[in-house]
């Protein structure tokens, strides 16, 4: 299998979004060879629709350090993170949005000139005192102005794209080194062999395995199973971030820095329900938290509308110019998908799937660590992961709005860090071993198949709707596991799954294939770490166990593919220079 084509390079990045593109910078700025693989083209990553702002203690509106900024996070995520990784976000934080705003990123401003910061979910002064504003926007569009300054300075770097190329598998040699991966251009079909000595993997989230999702079509989680499938087991699978404020039914997103300006929830009594469940934070309350609260509402009776299956997200009270100036993109989402101006009446909003806040497991150099033949866990040599695919873990069992892009950010950079400092300790290519390829020509030769049988569409359908009963807000034990079962036949039903038969196949109809493979990989490891968690912690709430766990439970999901086997890993309670924050009662 020695003809197909092949490229050589120190670095290949796998994903274009902010994770990959700051990595990318890092490397080409230092002069390694990198290259970067999209399935879409770069500015089309998901990161693009990010809307709300980044993180970090600037402390440009309100007193902040970088200290308070920690604490928030290791309490948002319910005590999961590790606050090692934790400590290095959030003191790397302002450095970093400094260093975006020289490279032209346009954040908004005061009229001091300094970046403007507004209030988002979860932030507080003083450990746990009066709410913070923590978070830098760039209008509703921030993730916008982030990608497009990345890839601008990337251009400018002389970093490779390979653009449209879908990335099949990681190619691992006998020894667990990395030594790249197989792609195909989705224009020709063409498979594309990337030779590189170090790989990092950021293909983002994968909450499209949920049918309602404020996710990009393309956020199939295609790095996580690809780590699967390489060996390298999953991390905290089951918890996955239900944004409170998705578009009623369509699950567009109507970002968090609606209620940072003074937004508010009501129910179908005209009640400002938040107050009851979180009397200080109200609204801002973490995300786990408001979305809890809003399912409660609907489940005793007080949604609105027909169905009763929705609140009310009021912003009307503020004025045409804040509205205006802040939340343009917001307020064209809504018209455009949900036939209201904010400015004019209520939003019709419901907790839609979000974030993906498991992953591949990391340590906060990047390098994908994972257990060695099932013993102490060991970096895989060459191979890294930053971003939503990957598991550091900062966010704990649930993320705070305006973390994940400062996530991307820093840990993207300490990757690329990491991996000039391994590209000279292995100066020279490894060969690619032919059977480790001739596996993944195969699954590409397998999706030639046409004929009678199941279609792509109908199986992702069902798929995501079996995620959505059976992993949703509330779990019942019962309900979680009759969702294993289900998963184990839809499964199954993927083995007859077969293309639609035109005279010919296109690679288009391909690559959703391997995403609903992919899709179907995350789903199960989601539903079995679910299944085996019995407490409450975070985003993950056990109907028949309510209560966090800390003596039996502080620990993180490790799933792996091989008979579905689940282990335990302890968190890094141990920060690098500052006293570790004890897990105590988590009130808002
Ligand atoms: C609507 C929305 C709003 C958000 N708002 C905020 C916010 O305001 N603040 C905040 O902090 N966070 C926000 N988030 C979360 C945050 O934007 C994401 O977690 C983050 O941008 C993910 O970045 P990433 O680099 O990891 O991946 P992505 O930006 O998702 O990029 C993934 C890349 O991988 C590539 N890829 C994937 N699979 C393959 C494959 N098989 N082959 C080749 N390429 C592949 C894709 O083409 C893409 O380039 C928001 C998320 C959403 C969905």
């Amino acid at each position: 299998m020695s003809d197909i084509a092949r490229r050589r390079f120190d670095c290949l990045v796998i994903g274009a979004g902010g994770g990959g593109l700051r990595a990318a910078l890092q490397l080409a700025q230092a002069e390694a060879h990198v290259a970067v693989v999209s399935k879409v083209f770069p500015t089309r990553s998901h990161t693009v629709a990010a809307q709300g702002g980044i993180n970090a203690a600037l402390g440009n509106v309100l007193p902040d350090n970088w200290h308070w900024h920690m604490y928030d996070t290791v309490k948002g995520g319910d005590y999961l993170a590790d606050q090692d990784a934790v400590e290095y976000m959030c003191r790397t934080a302002p450095r970093l949005i400094i260093e975006l705003e020289h490279q032209g990123m346009p954040f908004t401003r005061l009229e001091n000139g300094r970046i403007y910061q507004r209030a988002f979910g979860g932030q507080s002064q003083n450990f746990g005192g009066a709410q913070a504003a923590r978070t830098c926007p760039a209008a509703d569009r921030t993730g916008h102005a982030l990608l497009h300054t990345l890839y601008q300075q990337n251009l400018r770097a002389r970093t490779h794209f390979f653009d449209e190329f879908f990335v099949l598998d990681l190619i691992l040699d006998e020894e667990g080194y990395c030594l790249g991966a197989l792609a195909f251009e989705i224009e020709t079909g063409e498979p594309l062999l990337i030779e590189a000595r170090t790989t990092l993997v950021a293909t983002g989230g994968a909450c499209r395995i949920y049918r309602t999702s404020t996710n990009a079509h393309i956020n199939t989680g295609d790095g996580m199973a690809m780590a699967l499938r390489a060996g390298i087991p999953l991390q905290d699978m089951e918890f996955v971030q239900f944004h409170p404020t998705g578009l009623s039914g369509i699950g567009v997103l109507i970002s968090e820095g609606v209620r940072g300006e003074g937004g508010y929830l009501v129910n179908s009594e005209g009640e400002r329900f938040m107050e009851r469940y979180a009397p200080k934070a109200k609204d801002l309350a973490s995300r786990d938290v408001v979305s809890r609260s809003i399912y409660t509402e609907l489940k005793e009776g007080r949604g609105c509308g027909p169905s009763r299956d929705h609140v009310l997200l009021k912003v009307d009270h503020l004025s045409e110019e804040v509205i205006a100036k802040r939340l343009p993109g917001i307020r064209e989402l809504s018209i455009r998908f949900a036939g209201v101006d904010p400015a004019k009446g209520p939003v019709p909003v419901a907790p839609t799937a979000h974030y993906t806040m498991g992953g591949i497991p990391t340590n906060r150099f990047g390098q994908v660590v994972a257990p060695v033949h099932t013993g102490p866990e060991e970096p895989v040599p060459g191979l890294y992961a930053a971003g939503e695919c990957a598991c550091v873990s900062v966010h704990g069992a649930n993320r705070l709005g305006g973390n994940s892009l400062l996530d991307i950010v820093v840990f993207g950079r300490a990757a690329g860090n990491h991996m000039l400092e391994y590209l000279k300790e292995h100066r020279y290519h490894r060969p690619t071993p032919n059977h480790a390829l001739d596996r993944v020509l195969a699954r590409l030769a397998r999706w030639d198949r046409k004929g009678e049988g199941e279609s792509v569409d109908q199986l992702r359908s069902d798929m995501q709707r079996t995620m959505e009963q059976h992993c949703g807000v509330f779990r019942t034990q019962a309900i979680m596991e009759e969702g294993v079962a289900k998963l184990e036949q839809l499964s199954e039903r993927l083995q007859r799954v077969v293309l639609r038969d035109h005279s010919r196949i296109f690679n288009t109809a391909r690559v959703e294939a391997f995403e609903l493979e992919n899709l179907m990989e995350v789903a199960l490891a989601t539903v079995y770490s679910a299944a085996a968690r019995k407490e409450s912690r975070g985003a993950h709430s056990h109907v028949e166990f309510p209560q966090r766990d800390d003596r039996q439970w502080l620990k993180h999901t490790l799933y792996g593919r091989e008979k579905r086997r689940i282990d335990y890993k302890p968190v890094r309670t141990q920060p690098l220079s500052v006293d570790t924050f004890p897990p105590k009662e988590r009130v808002y």
